[in-house]
């Protein structure tokens, strides 16, 4: 490589002893110079020239020889000198005689050998030797030193720009202006999916997921020289769409532009995952925006970074005024401030030793004062927290007054006139109140340990079944039943309502059962009084006349005798005259159980009004059957009767009337009866009389 232009083409003839230098050159014509200026030519000729006669002296060296070597020719008088000093290691000196021996008389070898120059440099020194046809030997030296080492240079450059290029994770690629490509690396061709071969058939444009974009990219980069961070959406072999980031530069030759080179980088991945996180963003702030309770971020130093809408209700200020303004300590009441903080502090270092949900008294813009029940966590991986503020102020002042209102509610059910007790899903009774003990004849211990579900009296009228459908959640009654309870006591009740509830999660059953005993026994005590006499307690005259009637029905069917007796006190005036009104009554109270005391269960004895009364006899066979009874009734009085001190005579008169004989309806036997009653007393009192 003897790149010093022309003198590559000269070859030079010395002639030392004609002082006589021949030049010739080989190329088109031949010329002569004269001596002198040959001369003056080698010795300033910019390489060096080193002569060597046949015994191997040298002969001559010029300027440029020791220039470069810094011999002259006393250091090395001959080429063994110069070869052992050039050359000190052995071995490679062996090379350079070899390569003197074998080479030197082929013309045109040029070879490059390590110098060991006088200084102790090391050069390297292209040797081009040749035999002059005398035989004597010349050389020409040029120091290549620099030459080499930057031919070293480049290649290590190249070296290392190839394993950048080639093993670069970027895609790199070189193409020409017009759209060829002229070089990618490895990454390019497995980003895009192409072979080599398939590349060099293509234009870059068709790489661009809109071709048209290349034209873009072209001016765009021809304006600066270079892009940076080029967004520009490519597309691969099999037709995947990519977004990428290209940097790349114009390649220029003087003013013209070659092409384009540069990296580019698949940004796809991150693209998806910057989206995903704007994403998972929006939806973490909507979450935010509409969990329906106050809810913020607070900072490690307590700043309250992000607030939503219900935090504005809460605290009345605006976002804008809180979010990176406020101190979240800022709406913590004085008192609380200290628990909060050392909260916060446990927090820091052992989340879960910290707790995550607290009360305490929050400050709004206006000063008042809430009561609120925060749920605080730090996020995974951060410093902030996350806190939810819920407003319990009404509900504490809710639960003041419920605990007020449930001492009431529990008096009124304590105090209630009805009986209730509440039945848990497995059929035990979980609250009784005193008015049900009362109805059931148990004691509150005797009651808590029942099951519903097995009481007998309960299955006979059906309410086990109901009780169940209940736990269920049905709503039943059962009205107006006869019932006996577990303990013995026999009570109406009117109903039994079940009302289904649910204690937290559990299904109950709210039984009420209203005890009708002692209205049923009023209803029956006002029943009796219309059919009964209320001094005597006999049968009045309505129920007599209903009683009668009913026997009159019944002897139709069955042919027998009827007798109606009417009596009446005599001379009763006289009794309530002399010894009062109530004496009387107790009078008229005695005769009663006395007349009734001497008759059959099936007659039926009833007061009039006054001092009368009816009898009615049913089933006489004879008519002798009624004078006997009327008989027996007349000697009940001749017994004296005492009331208080007072010893009583009295008699009564009695008439007889007889079915069929006498009347066939009531009000004919009753006024024939009365008509014999006048005559008895007619007859002078104390007697009976039938009916003629
Ligand atoms: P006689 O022998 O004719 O029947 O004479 P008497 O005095 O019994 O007269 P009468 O039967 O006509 O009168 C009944 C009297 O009984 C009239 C009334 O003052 C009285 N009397 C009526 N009801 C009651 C009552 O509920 N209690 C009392 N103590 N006296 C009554
Ligand atoms: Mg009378």
């Amino acid at each position: 490589m003897f790149t010093h232009c022309r003198l590559s083409v000269i070859v030079v003839k010395l002639n030392i002893e004609q002082q006589k230098i021949l030049v010739q050159e080989d190329s088109v014509n031949d010329f002569r110079i004269d001596i002198d200026s040959c001369f003056a030519i080698l010795q300033e000729a910019p390489y060096g020239v080193i002569l060597l006669d046949n015994s191997g002296k040298i002969v001559y060296v010029n300027t440029k020889f020791t220039g470069i070597t810094g011999y002259v020719i006393s250091d090395v008088p001959t080429g063994r000198d110069w070869l052992n000093r050039a050359y000190p290691d052995p071995e490679y000196r062996k090379l350079v005689i070899d390569f003197w021996k074998n080479d030197v008389a082929l013309k045109g070898v040029d070879r490059i050998f390590r110098v060991v120059c006088k200084d102790g440099s090391v050069k390297e020194i292209e040797f081009r030797p040749f035999l002059l046809d005398d035989g004597r030997a010349v050389a020409i030296l040029s120091d290549v030193t620099q030459q080499i080492e930057a031919e070293k240079a480049l290649k290590e450059s190249e070296k290392r720009f190839r394993i950048l290029f080639e093993d670069s994770r970027d895609a790199i690629f070189m193409t020409t202006r017009d759209g060829g490509f002229a070089n990618v690396n490895r990454a390019f061709l497995d980003l895009f999916g192409y072979t080599m071969d398939e590349l060099a058939e293509m234009s870059a444009g068709n790489t661009y997921f809109n071709p048209s974009e290349r034209k873009r990219f072209q001016s765009e980069i021809e304006k600066s020289g270079a892009v940076r961070d080029y967004e520009v959406m490519l597309r691969k072999k099999d037709g995947t769409v990519m977004n990428c980031l290209m940097t790349a530069s114009v390649r220029k030759n003087e003013d013209v532009v070659l092409g384009y080179q540069g990296i580019i980088r698949d940004i796809s991945a991150q693209k998806e995952m910057e989206e995903a996180i704007k994403e998972s963003e929006k939806m973490y702030k909507s979450i935010f925006e509409t969990t329906g309770s106050a809810t913020i971020i607070i900072e490690d130093n307590s700043i309250i970074t992000m607030a939503n809408k219900e935090f504005e209700t809460l605290s009345g200020y605006e976002r804008g005024d809180i979010e990176g303004k406020k101190s979240f300590s800022e709406f913590v009441d004085k008192e609380d401030i200290q628990k909060l903080s050392d909260y916060h502090k446990i927090r820091k270092i052992t989340e879960d030793a910290a707790p995550r949900n607290y009360e305490f008294r929050f400050i709004d813009r206006n000063m008042n004062m809430k009561n609120i029940y925060m749920t605080i966590a730090m996020i995974p991986g951060t410093k902030k927290s996350i806190g939810s503020l819920l407003d319990i102020t009404e509900q504490k002042h809710f639960q003041e007054n419920l605990s007020r209102s449930f001492r009431t509610m529990r008096d009124i059910i304590e105090n209630a006139p009805i009986g209730i007790y509440i039945v848990n899903r497995k059929g035990d009774v979980d609250f009784v109140n005193p008015e049900m003990l009362q109805i059931s004849g148990a004691t509150l211990e005797q009651f808590m340990s029942l099951n519903v579900f097995r009481l007998l009296g309960y299955q006979r009228i059906g309410l086990v079944d109901k009780i169940k459908s209940g736990l269920d959640g049905e709503f039943f009654r059962i009205d107006s039943v006869e019932y006996t309870s577990h303990f013995g006591k026999r009570t109406t009740i009117r109903n039994f309502i079940g009302v289904p509830f649910e204690e937290g999660t559990e299904k109950k059953l709210l039984m009420f059962i209203e005890d009708i005993t002692k209205q049923k026994f009023n209803e029956l005590q006002l029943a009796h009084l219309a059919t009964h006499d209320m001094l005597t307690g006999l049968p009045n005259r309505t129920l007599f006349l209903d009683r009668l009637r009913i026997a009159l029905a019944g002897v139709q069917r069955y042919p027998q005798n009827l007798a109606v007796m009417l009596f009446d006190l005599d001379k009763f005036k006289e009794v309530n005259d002399v010894l009062g009104h109530k004496v009387g009554d107790a009078l008229l109270t005695i005769v009663g159980e006395r007349v009734a005391g001497v008759l059959r269960q099936s007659d039926t004895l009833a007061r009039m009004g006054g001092d009368e009364f009816l009898v009615l006899l049913t089933n006489i066979t004879n008519l002798n059957d009624a004078d006997a009874i009327a008989k027996k009734i007349l000697d009940v009085f001749h017994k004296p009767i005492q009331i208080e001190n007072h010893i009583i005579y009295v008699t009564t008169s009695i008439g007889v009337s007889i079915y069929p004989d006498d009347g066939k309806d009531a009000d004919d036997l009753i006024k024939c009866a009365d008509i014999a009653m006048y005559e008895a007393k007619q007859s002078g009192r104390n007697a009976y009389r039938r009916y003629k």
